[in-house]
């Protein structure tokens, strides 16, 4: 859909303003344009109305004038016109979100050089490495997340995204390198690391994901965030979530707690 074109589009779910609720920037206010589509299934998910890319589908745009439906399907600079509508001082970064956005890294590009001096932020779930290293220098911040295979169902492409579309790891050892890769490419740059922690994993379980944050992208901050109870996930108790913090930091890491922000304000 995104890949064969002078004019790369993509599936576009929501725009809105608001503020950012996870991560280094946690409380900026930012515009975000979270576009459709996600072969990964994570226990935890709290936007699973991301997952698939519908024909026909319409974009919410929360317009200052009123929210409104358009055609999903954008190029760059439609997605620009709504972010500068929703944001017209030009100030606040603009986050890309999803469903998972490496899956549209031609219209991601394109978004980069269509907004211009605005800072651009991109949130992935580091699945995607091949993806990511196209499109990572288009891009003010990484948000990467370090994902326990053990919250993961079976991934299930994308098929709008196109033939050529990067697949999602299957197995524990894809998930490592696809891990590692994305790691690297994250090194030196403005970057952080997530780690959801849900109810009844233990402290051991993320030592991995930890040791490969340590020798791969030491600087980054990494969030110990509390998987917010969601189908049947539990919430995990202070003393996981402690034994995480603490794991991280005795390596290092500069790790802190925090949950979702905009679900604790009941923010969009
Ligand atoms: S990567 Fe994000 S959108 Fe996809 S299933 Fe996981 S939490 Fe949901």
């Amino acid at each position: 859909m995104d890949s064969s074109n002078q004019d790369p589009r993509a599936p576009v779910l929501e725009a809105f303003a608001s503020i950012q609720g996870e991560g280094r920037y946690v409380g900026q206010p930012q515009v975000f344009l979270r576009l459709a589509g996600c072969p990964l299934r994570c226990a935890w998910c709290d936007t699973p109305h991301s997952w698939v890319v519908k024909d026909g589908g319409r974009a919410r745009v929360a317009a200052p004038g009123g929210v409104r439906r358009e055609d999903a399907l954008v190029d760059a600079r439609a997605a620009r016109a709504w972010i500068d509508e929703l944001d017209p001082s030009r100030a606040m970064p603009v986050s890309v979100t999803g469903g998972e956005p490496a899956l549209w890294p031609d219209f991601v590009a394109a978004l980069a050089r269509e907004l211009g001096g605005r800072r651009l932020h991109l949130e992935t779930a580091g699945a995607h490495p091949r993806a990511l290293a196209r499109i990572a220098d288009d891009c003010d911040h990484l948000s990467i997340d370090l994902k326990l295979p053990m919250d993961l169902g079976a991934p299930v492409e994308v098929d709008a995204a196109g033939p050529d579309t990067e697949p999602a790891p299957r197995t524990d050892a894809e998930w490592r390198d696809a891990r590692r890769a994305v790691l690297a490419l994250a090194r030196g740059r403005d970057a952080a690391l997530k780690v959801v922690v849900a109810g009844g994993r233990d402290a051991t379980d993320y030592d991995e994901l930890l040791d490969d944050a340590r020798e791969l992208c030491p600087d980054a901050p990494l969030v110990v965030q509390p998987a917010t109870p969601i189908g049947g996930v539990a919430a995990p108790d202070n003393e996981l979530t402690d034994a995480v913090l603490a794991a991280a930091r005795g390596r290092g890491l500069d790790a802190r707690l925090l949950p979702q922000l905009h679900r604790l304000l009941g923010l969009p």
